[in-house]
């Protein structure tokens, strides 16, 4: 349960004076639902109104705050549908216009009586020889001075919503954040010279000058490391428990794999046999395993992982492997089933789309132990799927799934080790930011014969060239892949893009086109993914669903539309659906012109290399580490505070200070450890806090 002292923090924001249901719907698309979330939403840059010349030396192009008095009002003549309201003030030292479209007089004479003393502020303009300032942001009494000559910090905002409105929110946003406990460690947080929690958060948005908005101020830096360790807190505590339950050692005979081996049509690279003898070591050992098995698209990691899976059988265990899609389950168990077979192993198979009669006997299977192999999607965590005994869980791209589900797979077995397969190359920075120190096993080779993508950037405008060389290399005998973009906001909108040019590829090359997106049902994806691999199809519209795992290695041509969209790994994900083969691959980027500078560098890492480890980190460089993965639902922690790019030194001290915190305080019971329950609910991380107290 969240602690009552932070219930006026996760408030919805038409709790606050000001907001209601439509500015609400604005500020959830900024900011977030919750009062708190405002107070995550730190300004970007500052209006400083502390400037108040005389109206004689004031400098024009700049925010100004001027005491003036009111002369005379000047309605707009009445048949004049497009002139301003005037009104002339002054001091003693010269004379300026404030100027209102589409004033209205009356309330115009109410703000601003003639005769009267006036605070205005706003940005002066001249126009020859006339001092103006347009529609004032303030106009207030000469008591009120002091609530004008202000430094306004400005906020990032959307249509819709003025700074004006957005400022109030967060300033009674601010009023209802209380003083909480410290959780930071005392020597520490001296050492860093830092202010509490509540400080920080005031000073963090009030700025005075333009360095009080840099990531490195105390405030920012302070708000970062809470983020920080409320994170790796919660890795933590979900990995001690993992510990806490021993493991066993597992050790194969390697008779299995053995025969496996000699199946294989090819000899395993350097690093496959690297990181096998890793895993080997791994679930050897008694200790659990929980290791990542990174490797650029097409390295070879699901047969690294299959010869694990081996082990495991050998010692009369069970083994599962789990995919985030349909599409990704069943290719695995394509790629794995033959080579099961051809060691005399059947594999069972459970997905969203197994139901009956079928389901059953593969449950029964696994319930008895017959089966020795599973592979299937989200579907293994039902409550039904039990296992004889489970002893190895491979997961396919973690990052989709959350810590939580990972736990739900390791508590279908006992002492089950953890593989995570990952084909999107994690920098370091965030490796640390996602799974804490989590072992890792790289594959850095490719499979000896593969062809580098000649990839090659180029105008949306050149796109009936691109259509005509399309044909061409289909009459040559090519697959061909054209990706349309994922337009996040409106899932009608991309399957309107993908329609769209599905139809027109279709009135041009008619069957050998085909289209394959997230609406389609399951069934129907497999027919055209078959058609796309073995049959007819010979060019697949598609949209991003094809990002992940797609293994057809007669597809030689990737058309990327609006290629600018996309994220760096990400379209380095997608080329590596082609090139699989041994045939010379062509990756073509089509950006809308024109394009900036930096979208425009950002392809230009592509067309230059291949590595997705180096492409990973050029990524998080240029993009900022919440956009690396490029989709929303990448499951890495989004940090609002912390700035990955700037802050990874707080990011290694977070995890060292986690880690001691999980040693000395496993409960979190002492005085430090209730402050950081309430740091761990802050953030939202309180599912770690259930996994602490399951202990
Ligand atoms: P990943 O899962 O890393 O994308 P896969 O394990 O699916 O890669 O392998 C991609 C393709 O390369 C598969 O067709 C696989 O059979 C083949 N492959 C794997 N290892 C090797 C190897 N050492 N030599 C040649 N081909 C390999
Ligand atoms: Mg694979």
């Amino acid at each position: 349960m969240r602690p009552e002292i932070l219930f006026p923090l996760f408030a919805p924001v038409t709790s606050l004076p000001g907001v209601g249901p439509r500015i609400a719907k604005f500020i959830a698309r900024v900011a977030g639902g919750h009062v708190v979330d405002l107070c995550w939403h730190l300004p970007t840059g500052l209006i400083d109104r502390r400037y108040a010349p005389k109206i004689g030396e004031a400098v024009a192009g700049r925010v100004v705050t001027l005491m003036v008095t009111v002369d005379e009002h000047r309605p707009p003549p009445t048949r004049s549908g497009r002139a301003p309201y005037r009104v002339t003030c002054s001091d003693d030292t010269g004379s300026i216009q404030l100027v209102f479209f589409h004033g209205r007089g009356d309330y115009l004479k109410k703000i601003l009586p003639q005769g009267a003393a006036r605070v205005v502020s706003g940005t002066l303009e001249r126009f020859g020889n006339d001092l103006q300032m347009t529609h004032p942001d303030f106009i207030a009494t000469p008591q009120e001075l002091a609530k004008v000559q202000i430094v306004q910090p400005v906020y990032g905002l959307t249509g819709g919503l003025s700074l004006k409105i957005m400022g109030k929110a967060i300033e009674a946003a601010l009023a209802r954040a209380p003083d909480l406990p410290e959780w930071q460690n005392k020597a520490f947080k001296a050492r860093e010279g830092w202010p509490g929690w509540r400080a920080s958060l005031l000073a963090a948005h009030r700025p005075r000058d333009l360095v009080d908005l840099e990531p490195a101020t105390m405030a920012r830096r302070r708000l970062a490391y809470d983020e920080l360790l409320a994170s790796q807190l919660a890795i933590a505590l979900v990995r001690a428990k993992m510990r806490v339950r021993k493991g066993r050692a597992i050790k194969g005979s390697g008779d299995l794999r053995k025969l496996a081996l000699s199946a294989l049509p090819f000899a395993l690279t350097g690093s496959q046999n690297k990181a096998l003898a890793e895993i080997d070591g791994d679930m050897g050992s008694d200790k659990r395993m929980l290791r990542l098995l990174q490797g650029d698209v097409g390295s070879g990691k699901t047969v690294v992982a299959f010869l694990a899976m081996l082990s495991a059988v050998e010692s009369g265990a069970q083994a599962v492997l789990m995919a985030p899609t349909d599409i990704l389950a069943r290719q695995h168990y394509e790629t794995i089933a033959p080579l099961a077979a051809a060691v005399g192993i059947e594999v069972a198979r459970l997905t969203g789309r197994h139901r009956g009669s079928a389901r059953e006997t593969q449950l029964q299977g696994l319930a008895n132990g017959e089966l020795a192999l599973a592979v299937g999607t989200h579907a293994l965590f039902q409550a039904d799927v039990v296992f004889a005994d489970l002893a190895l869980a491979v997961i396919d791209e973690q990052h989709r799934f959350g810590v939580h589900q990972r736990m739900l797979l390791a508590d279908k077995g006992k002492a089950v080790d953890m593989l995570v397969m990952t084909a999107t190359p994690i920098p370091r920075t965030l490796m640390l930011a996602a799974y804490g120190d989590l072992d890792e096993s790289r594959l850095t080779e490719k499979p000896p014969g593969r062809q580098p993508v000649d990839t090659r950037a180029m105008p949306l405008e050149r796109l009936d060239e691109v259509v005509d060389a399309v044909g061409r290399a289909m009459d040559g005998g090519a697959k061909v892949f054209w990706v349309c973009p994922l337009v996040e906001e409106s899932e009608d909108s991309d399957l309107a893009a993908v329609t769209e040019r599905h139809a027109t590829l279709k009135a041009r090359y008619g069957e050998r086109v085909g289209v394959v997106h997230g609406r389609l049902k399951g069934p129907e994806k497999d027919k055209v993914m078959d058609e796309f691999a073995t049959g007819g199809v010979d060019l697949l519209v598609a949209t991003t669903v094809i990002e992940v795992g797609v293994d057809i290695p007669e597809a030689t041509v990737m058309v990327v539309e609006d290629a600018e969209r996309f994220g760096l790994a990400q379209l380095h994900q997608l080329r590596g659906r082609i090139g699989r083969g041994d045939k010379p691959a062509t990756c073509l980027l089509l950006y809308a012109t024109p394009i900036g500078a930096t979208a425009k560098a950002r392809l230009s890492i592509l067309r230059e290399t291949e590595d997705g480890f180096v492409i990973a980190e050029q990524d998080l460089k240029l993009r900022g580490a919440g956009d690396v993965l490029g989709t929303k639902q990448s499951g890495l922690p989004g940090f609002r505070l912390a700035d990955l790019a700037v802050h990874a030194d707080l990011l290694a001290t977070a995890r060292d200070d986690a880690r001691l915190i999980v040693e000395t305080d496993p409960d979190l019971a002492g005085t430090r450890g209730e402050a950081l329950r309430i740091l761990l609910y802050l953030f939202e991380r309180d599912a770690a806090i259930l996994t602490a107290r399951a202990g």
